[in-house]
């Protein structure tokens, strides 16, 4: 295979803190030399891809996604999910264990593995449960779960409610120094929600989940940190009290990381209006007081990560009245184009942003899986190229996904991904 240069690309690489026009070489799936401006590779018989006015950044890092696989096949598949995501310039996914079986045991692991590597676009690195079958009862085997490769520990969909389980959980954790991730949810403050607490609730007279039923868990969950010196890993944070507790909690040098999702920093409860069962997940679209406070959160570091929550569902499963349909949004197409609003408008500087898709995730999986999230000489060439100002408008029958779920329908998005490439080779072209 011959070299690929791209050339003349905006190249962003928070991690080199890079920032400007360059270009740059693949070779053997490997980044092979990065130049600034108008310098020239050495010569060579070179696939040039001209690059003027793309961004050119590491290929995007999603710590939490659901890939339904195995066991729910017909919601999604580790081939259409990982396609999606590289539609949606991403190289790396974490699958949470919320399959069937779940992921809880090295055969599990083994399963997800293997698939990924025969049919999958891209690296999947599965998430192994915290407790048995997620059923909140007993911890799941996290040695033989540890020593088969998944990079954190999680029942999301499920917090763990037990305190003193989560203890335990985050104790043996130590050992094998890798994350617990928390959907943190009290359950029984929560239960029977349908959206977000407030106004708007009480308006279309849906039960809501109040805000206390997230914050509740994040509190005790960092205290619980503290306590057994573990890696803590909020999942999907969502109101602006959260985003203080870990704020205080980092202050104090407690061992936590959090992510937020595209949906919540950019839809707001209103979305819910018209009880359109695709804005309904959880945790809920909140407040445009909650969005204000989590991008204040990436600003200052508070929050490192922006993950999907990529949820996918039948239409079959949507299609019906908004009490009984799941919870969750199909985002990995649209990921990006979402996020780029935040650009748009001005809110947030690209370059962070990028941070928080690529460099930033990877600190939190760690170097096992090679060094991931950076353009460096020599790292795996895992990029994408996108145009920032791209105009599109979603429509879901064009996804990847099998999840057609998106409360974006007809929406328009300025910024498009226009290519991807995994371990130096193109997966996905516009
Ligand atoms: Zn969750």
């Amino acid at each position: 295979m011959k070299p690929v240069l791209i050339q003349y690309a905006h190249i962003i690489d928070p991690s080199q803190n890079i920032n400007g026009t360059g270009s740059l070489v693949i070779a053997d799936g490997k980044i092979a030399w990065l130049g600034k401006d108008e310098h020239k590779p050495p010569e060579n018989d070179y696939e040039v891809i001209e690059a003027t006015n793309l961004i050119a950044c590491p290929g995007f890092i999603d710590l939490h996604c659901h890939l339904r696989d195995p066991g729910f096949e017909e919601k999604e598949t580790i081939i259409t999910g990982t396609r999606a995501a590289a539609k949606g310039g991403y190289t790396t996914v974490c699958c949470m264990p919320n399959t069937e079986p779940a992921i809880d045991n090295q055969s599990v692991v083994d399963y997800v593995k293997d698939k990924a590597a025969r049919e999958g676009a891209i690296r999947v690195l599965p998430i192994g449960c915290i407790t048995k079958g997620r059923k909140g009862e007993a911890l799941a085997e996290m040695g033989e779960l540890a020593q088969s490769g998944v990079v954190a520990f999680s029942d999301d969909g499920n917090p763990v409610m037990n305190s003193r389980l989560m203890r335990q959980a985050l104790d043996y954790s130590r050992a094998f120094d890798l994350p617990v991730i928390d959907h943190c949810e009290d359950k029984v403050l929560a239960e029977g929600g349908q959206m977000n607490e407030g106004v708007i609730s009480t308006r279309l007279g849906l039960p809501g989940m109040p805000a206390a039923a997230e914050e509740i868990m994040v509190a005790r969950d960092i205290s619980l940190a503290k306590l057994t010196g573990a890696r803590l890993h909020l999942a999907h944070l969502s109101t602006a009290d959260s985003v203080e507790l870990v704020r205080a909690a980092k202050k104090k040098g407690i061992r936590v990381t959090a992510e937020v999702t595209p949906h919540h920093l950019t839809l707001t409860e209103e979305k819910v209006l018209g009880y359109d069962s695709n804005a309904k997940v959880n945790p809920p679209l909140r407040t445009r007081q909650d969005i204000q406070a989590l991008i204040q959160g990436l600003k200052d570091n508070t929050i490192d990560a922006i993950a999907t929550d990529h949820a996918p569902h039948t239409e079959a499963e949507k299609m019906c009245e908004f009490a009984y349909a799941p919870f969750g949004i199909s985002i990995l197409d649209t990921a990006l184009g979402m996020l780029l609003s935040l650009v748009h408008e001005q809110k947030v500087d690209l370059k962070l942003l990028i941070s928080k898709l690529t460099w930033e995730p990877a600190q939190i999986i760690g170097d096992r899986f090679g060094k991931l999230g950076t353009l460096a000489l020599g790292s795996q060439a895992d990029l994408t190229l996108f145009d920032l100002d791209r105009e599109w408008v979603v429509d879901p029958r064009t996804f990847a996904s099998k999840g057609r779920n998106t409360p974006l329908a007809g929406t328009k998005l300025k910024g498009k991904v226009v290519a991807t490439f995994y371990q130096g080779k193109m997966v996905y072209k516009e």
